[in-house]
C-alpha cells in the first residue's frame, strides 16, 4: 500500500515527500491494535492524511513548493498536526503546492507541476506522460492536496486557502474542498503567504469526511493570536442553539438560500451555469426556499484581495534572507548574501509579486491601493452582512434576522468559472517577473473570483462536488457560503446538498 501511495503519488506529482516506511507501518499497526482492544484514540486513528508543504511538520521537509526552503526541517509540528497525531491520524505525505501558496494551477512549484488525476472516464491515469490531453491543472495552490484525495492516495488532505486555494483545487478534482471561518482552525505552524486571510482548509472525497475532521482541528490555540476565542465560539453556540435545535437534519426545511446575481460574471462558462442552475432546484427539491440576492461590491473584491494579499506577502516574505534559514547562495559577498540568496531560491511568480505588494505599499501608492482595497474589504464584509439573518457575531451590535424572509441562511455560487484548465493553457510563457510578457500570469488571476470574496470576509465557504460538465465532462463544483461562524448551517446545507 505504502509503496503504491509512493509510485502514484509520484506519477501525479502531488506528493513533495513521503513519511519514512518502516515508521508508517509501526504507527499502523498501533492504530490497529488500539481498535482491536476497542481503545482508538478517535474516528481518525490509523487513517492516513497528507499534509500541505506549507504545515510545519517536525518529520519529513517543510518546503513551500519553493527552493528557498528546500530541505528545510521544521523544529515543531503545527498545531493542526499535533492535533491530528494525537487523534492517531497518520501523516504519510507533504503535498506539493504553488510556491508558497501563491497561485491558482499548481504550476509555479519547484518541484514541478500537479497533474490532475481524474479523467472524463472515471478513472484514473497514474501514467499521464503518455496522455497530455489529461494533463489538466489539479488547481492551487493546494493542488497537491487535491489531487492527493482525489486520486485515493489519503483519506483527507490539509491545505491551506488564503484566496480560495481549497476550494479551487477542490472544484477541478471533483472533491469537496472547506475553508473554515477564518480563526476557527489555528494557523501556529502555517507558513504565511497573507496572515489577515490565510485559512487552514480541509480536502475530502465527501463533506462527512470533511466535518469529521474539522471537528478535530476546530480549537482555540492559546498560541496563535488571531485564533477564534473560546468566549466567541461560545457565543456563536448559545446565540444560534435555539435555531440549531430546530434544524430539521433530513431537509432544507426552513431554510433560505440566496443567489447572487454579480456571480454572473462574463468569464463564467455556460456549462458551469447550467450545473449552477441544477444545483439551485437540487436545493430548492430539498426544502430550501431561493432567494435572489445582490452582493454589489463583489466585482470589486478581486482587484482587492490581490493588492492586499501581495501586500502582505511582500512583507512577509522580507524573513527569507539567507542567514536564520532557508537557501543560501554559494558564491556571494557579504552586501550581496540578501540579494543572491534570493533571486536564486525564490520562483519567479513570488518575485513578482513580492514587487507588486511592496509598490502598493510604498509611499505615494498606498493611499492610491493599499487604502481603497482595505475599504472595499470592508464593504466586501457589509454586503455579506446585509444579507445573512444570522448576525456577524464580530459586530458587537448585530442582531439575528432570523423571519426576514429576504434574508438568508447561506448562498450558493459556482466554485470556479471553468473546469480544470490544460496545465500548458496555466504557465506563463517567459516566467520572468522582470518581462511584461508574462500576462498568462495575471490572467491566472481571474479563476479565483468566486473564491475571494469569501476570503475578504473570514466567511466560512465549501465547494463540492456538482456533477460534470457537459462541454468536457470535466467535474464541476459549487460554493456554499455562510454567515462567520456558522459552520453548523454550512455544513449541514453541504451534506445534504452533496
Ligand atoms: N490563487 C490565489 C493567490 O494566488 C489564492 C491562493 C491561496 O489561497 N493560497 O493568491
Amino acid at each position: 500500500c505504502w509503496g503504491n501511495i509512493k509510485d502514484r503519488g509520484k506519477a501525479i506529482n502531488a506528493y513533495i515527500s513521503v513519511e519514512d516506511k518502516d515508521y508508517l507501518q509501526q504507527q499502523a499497526s498501533e492504530a490497529q491494535t488500539r481498535w482491536f482492544k476497542g481503545q482508538a484514540k478517535s474516528v481518525v486513528d490509523g487513517v492516513p492524511i497528507a499534509i500541505k508543504d506549507n504545515i510545519c511538520t517536525e518529520r519529513m521537509t517543510t518546503t513551500c513548493g519553493s527552493k528557498m526552503l528546500e530541505g528545510f526541517e521544521s523544529p515543531y509540528d503545527a498545531t493542526v498536526v499535533k492535533l491530528l497525531r494525537d487523534a492517531g491520524a497518520l501523516i504519510v505525505a507533504k503535498c506539493n503546492l504553488d510556491q508558497f501558496g501563491m497561485g491558482s494551477h499548481n504550476v509555479h512549484s519547484h518541484f514541478g507541476h500537479v497533474k490532475n488525476p481524474k479523467n472524463t472516464d472515471g478513472h484514473f491515469h497514474f501514467s499521464l506522460e503518455s496522455l497530455p490531453s489529461h494533463q489538466r491543472s489539479a488547481g492551487g495552490s493546494s493542488g497537491g492536496s487535491a489531487a492527493a484525495v482525489a486520486a485515493d492516495l489519503c483519506f483527507a488532505a490539509l491545505g491551506s486557502d488564503t484566496g480560495g486555494s481549497v476550494r479551487l483545487p477542490a472544484s477541478y478534482c471533483g472533491i469537496v474542498g472547506f475553508k473554515p471561518s477564518y480563526g476557527r482552525i489555528s494557523r501556529r505552524g502555517l507558513i504565511a503567504y497573507a496572515n489577515s486571510l490565510d485559512t487552514v482548509g480541509i480536502l475530502a472525497k465527501d463533506t462527512h469526511d470533511a466535518e469529521l475532521i474539522y471537528d478535530i482541528l476546530s480549537k482555540y490555540d492559546k498560541q496563535d493570536p488571531t485564533s477564534m476565542l473560546p468566549s466567541m465560539r461560545e457565543r456563536i453556540e448559545q446565540e444560534y442553539a435555539d435555531y440549531y435545535d430546530k434544524m430539521d437534519l433530513d431537509s432544507l426545511k426552513g431554510v433560505r438560500i440566496g443567489v447572487p446575481q454579480e456571480y454572473r460574471v462574463k468569464e463564467l462558462d455556460e456549462s458551469i451555469m447550467e450545473i449552477w442552475r441544477m444545483g439551485i432546484q437540487k436545493l430548492q427539491k430539498l426544502g430550501a426556499t431561493i432567494v435572489p440576492i445582490s452582493l454589489p461590491n463583489t466585482q470589486y473584491a478581486l482587484p482587492a484581495y490581490y493588492i492586499l494579499a501581495l501586500a502582505e506577502a511582500s512583507s512577509n516574505m522580507a524573513r527569507y534572507d539567507g542567514m536564520r534559514y532557508g537557501h543560501t547562495a554559494e558564491k556571494t559577498t557579504s552586501d550581496l548574501l540578501y540579494a543572491d540568496a534570493r533571486t536564486e531560491g525564490l520562483g519567479a511568480e513570488v518575485k513578482r509579486r513580492i514587487m507588486m505588494g511592496t509598490f502598493a505599499l510604498s509611499a505615494g501608492h498606498y493611499e492610491d491601493h493599499f487604502l481603497p482595497a482595505q475599504k472595499i474589504r470592508r464593504l466586501v464584509q457589509t454586503d455579506f452582512n446585509n444579507v445573512f439573518c444570522m448576525p456577524n457575531p464580530l459586530l458587537d451590535d448585530a442582531v439575528a434576522d432570523l423571519s426576514n424572509a429576504s434574508k438568508v441562511h447561506a448562498i450558493i455560487t459556482p466554485g470556479a468559472i471553468s473546469t480544470a484548465p490544460l496545465i500548458s493553457k496555466c504557465i506563463p510563457e517567459v516566467d520572468d517577473p522582470t518581462q511584461h510578457t508574462s500576462v498568462k500570469s495575471v490572467d491566472g488571476f481571474i479563476d479565483d473570483v468566486m473564491t475571494v470574496p469569501a476570503s475578504l470576509a473570514g466567511m466560512p465557504a465549501i465547494t463540492v462536488p456538482a456533477g460534470k460538465s457537459t462541454v468536457d465532462g470535466w467535474p464541476v463544483g459549487l460554493q456554499l457560503l455562510a454567515q462567520y461562524g456558522d459552520e453548523k448551517t454550512l455544513l449541514h446545507v453541504a451534506k445534504l446538498f452533496q
